[in-house]
């Protein structure tokens, strides 16, 4: 190998809803992560996500890096065609301009879509291999949400994912990157992959690492990769809400010029998931049973997942029902975050220490439910800026260490505290409540508004679980969603 290779690098990310109405622009992605060129080094360098752990392990073996571009936006509806010529004319002028390129390393999602494109990463590998050739190694690290096509299997040498949900290893997987990268260099390794698709379409609450089905595929790739002959296995839970032919849940085994051996694992994990598909049906109780059997617990805080209002999934964060059943059983010590901006408005206006009667949540879409309407005390103000607990965290790459919520209000109505915050904020830190003086160990319950991201944070002090059955774009009841494009049959719909 080349001692200084010359590696060119950069992504473009979306987890795209497609039932969300709302597309997703140019500015959605400046809102959030558009670095080219340089800048692009200098923001993500140190970064916990995947392109952060590529760069730090560039540059500790002495590459020089070509900085493309990096772009993300929060999960969202359809990306603008406008949007996504803009972002790939970028990334491809930029490749275009790099003199020499011994190698290329991607950070992509798997689940993107536009207007136009259901097989966004496919068209993006594509089009960088046409630049390149076949003889340049193409490495692309992908969310385990990616829904996988056999294209983009075949045109890229290396497919490599996320191992965890919550995804706390993203750094350690673009570490990988690009130490596969340097034995391709080396011309050490002959990659051949293998892709098995077992027609299972897992909801978001499904895609836990720690849970069934997942957890048992992983402990069985595990041991695969004890064989020297394996160089990557990617398990893929999919994404639901993204209506494309290649929804679902995917394997990708990548061998060392052993095709069998890579046909026979990814065979052999997609027939296990398949097998165990009935462990991904989750259960569910109403809110107002949840809450009862909350109160049941001798301890709090019991968890209540409103994973319908995901808001790491895109959808409103405002959803209102889960507070209606703590109000209406008069609870003691409860907590929920409503992103309402004209609730905080309000209570802003009114001040701390006011008494003040409004309308909470229900109000961003039709999809969450309707707005509780309460007489509360506005306990305090912030302006909702807190620093993450929880280190290794990789919201760390969407939020920084610093998340900004906008204004906010802690509004208490009876026993349940509301945080109302201008932004809507995934439940990823215990600061989202203690920066406004919410103690979340001091609670009975907490409304979580998340399908598994919250469990970094929320499990280490949680006495309990409960899945509640909410109003919500991200419900794991995939029957509400009304798919045009899915390869069928495909379990659970049929
Ligand atoms: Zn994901």
């Amino acid at each position: 190998m080349n001692s200084n290779p010359r590696i060119a690098i950069g992504g473009i990310l979306h987890e795209t809803h497609t039932f969300m109405p709302r597309l997703t622009t140019l500015d959605d992605f400046a809102a959030l992560a558009l670095h080219r060129g340089p800048n692009l080094l200098t923001t993500m360098r140190g970064a916990r996500s995947g392109i952060g752990g590529m760069i730090d392990a560039a540059e500790a073996r002495g590459w020089q890096l070509l900085p493309a571009l990096y772009a993300a936006a929060m999960p969202a509806g359809t990306v603008t065609d406008a949007a996504y010529r803009s972002l790939l004319d970028d990334l491809l002028a930029s490749i275009d301009g790099f003199e020499r390129i011994d190698g290329v390393l991607l950070a992509l999602h798997g689940a993107m879509v536009t207007e136009a494109e259901r097989d966004v990463e496919a068209d993006i590998v594509a089009r960088v291999r046409a630049r390149v050739g076949d003889s340049t190694p193409i490495i692309a690290l992908l969310d385990m949400h990616g829904n996988i096509s056999p294209r983009l299997v075949e045109l890229a040498d290396v497919l490599l994912a996320y191992h965890t949900n919550p995804h706390i290893d993203t750094h350690a997987r673009g570490l990988d990157a690009v130490s596969i990268m340097a034995r391709l260099l080396d011309g050490a390794i002959r990659p051949t992959a293998a892709y098995a698709r077992p027609a299972l379409l897992l909801p978001a609450q499904c895609t836990g690492t720690d849970d069934a089905p997942l957890s048992l595929v992983h402990a069985r790739a595990a041991e695969m990769l004890q064989d020297d002959a394996i160089i990557s296995i990617a398990i893929m839970g999919g994404f639901a809400y993204a209506d494309t032919p290649y929804s679902g849940a995917s394997i990708i085994v990548t061998s060392d010029n052993q095709p069998r051996l890579a046909r026979s694992y990814a065979d052999e994990l997609s027939d296990m998931l398949w097998r165990h598909r009935h462990t991904a049906l989750p259960a569910f109780l109403t809110p107002a049973e949840a809450v009862a059997r909350a109160k049941r617990y001798d301890r709090g805080p019991v968890i209540l997942v409103d994973s319908a209002d995901n808001i790491g999934g895109g959808t409103s964060g405002d959803g209102a029902d889960a507070l209606r059943a703590m109000l209406d059983h008069h609870v003691r010590d409860g907590a929920i975050v409503l992103a309402d901006p004209a609730a905080v408005d309000r209570c802003w206006r009114a001040g701390a220490g006011a008494e003040v009667t409004l309308d909470v949540g229900g109000k961003a879409d039709r999809w969450h439910g309707d707005s509780v309407n309460v007489a509360g005390h506005v306990e305090a103000l912030s302006d909702g800026v807190f620093e993450l607990e929880l280190k290794d965290n990789h919201f760390a790459a969407f939020y920084g260490e610093k998340v900004e919520m906008g204004r906010c209000a802690w509004l208490r109505v009876g026993g349940v505290n509301i945080l109302l915050t201008e932004r809507k904020t995934p439940p990823m830190d215990l600061a989202q409540l203690r920066h406004i003086g919410i103690i979340p160990e001091a609670q009975r319950m907490i409304v979580v508004k998340s399908a598994v991201a919250y469990r970094a944070a929320y499990l280490p002090i949680a006495s309990g679980i409960i899945e509640m059955d909410t109003a919500g774009l991200c419900s794991a009841n995939l029957a509400r969603f009304d798919y045009q494009r899915l390869l069928r049959p495909i379990f659970p719909l049929d």
